[in-house]
């Protein structure tokens, strides 16, 4: 029984958890052009939510902000998506030099 509870708590915190961090993101985005540090200061954040309630950042969160530095990606501003065909995947290096690579499907195909 108590064992229920708690399993059923720790999901609600899941959730609320993913929710804040679904706003983050938006807010990070919202305020990427006018406030660069405040919007890394949301993505900070958000992370830090998603490691305290053990969820995991949701992809919206890992398209929109760089993993290492919390900095919006702004094409062509601090970030350059380079494609790879071999692999079937983009790789995304952030001006702090960390890259993050997205694949196209689910998974690579092989010619
Ligand atoms: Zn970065």
């Amino acid at each position: 029984m108590k064992k229920d509870v708690q399993k059923k708590n720790r999901q609600n915190a899941k959730e609320a958890a993913l929710a804040s961090i679904e706003m983050l993101v938006n807010l990070a985005k919202k305020e990427a052009a006018s406030d660069p540090a405040l919007a890394q200061e949301y993505g900070r954040i958000a992370f830090r939510i998603a490691q305290k309630a053990r969820c995991g950042v949701p992809k919206s969160f890992q398209v929109a902000i760089c993993k290492k530095c919390f900095s919006v990606r702004h094409f062509g501003k601090n970030t350059k998506a380079v494609p790879d065909t071999k692999r079937g995947s983009v790789v995304y290096i952030c001006a702090c030099g960390a890259k993050q690579r997205f694949y196209y499907g689910d998974m690579p195909k092989k010619a």
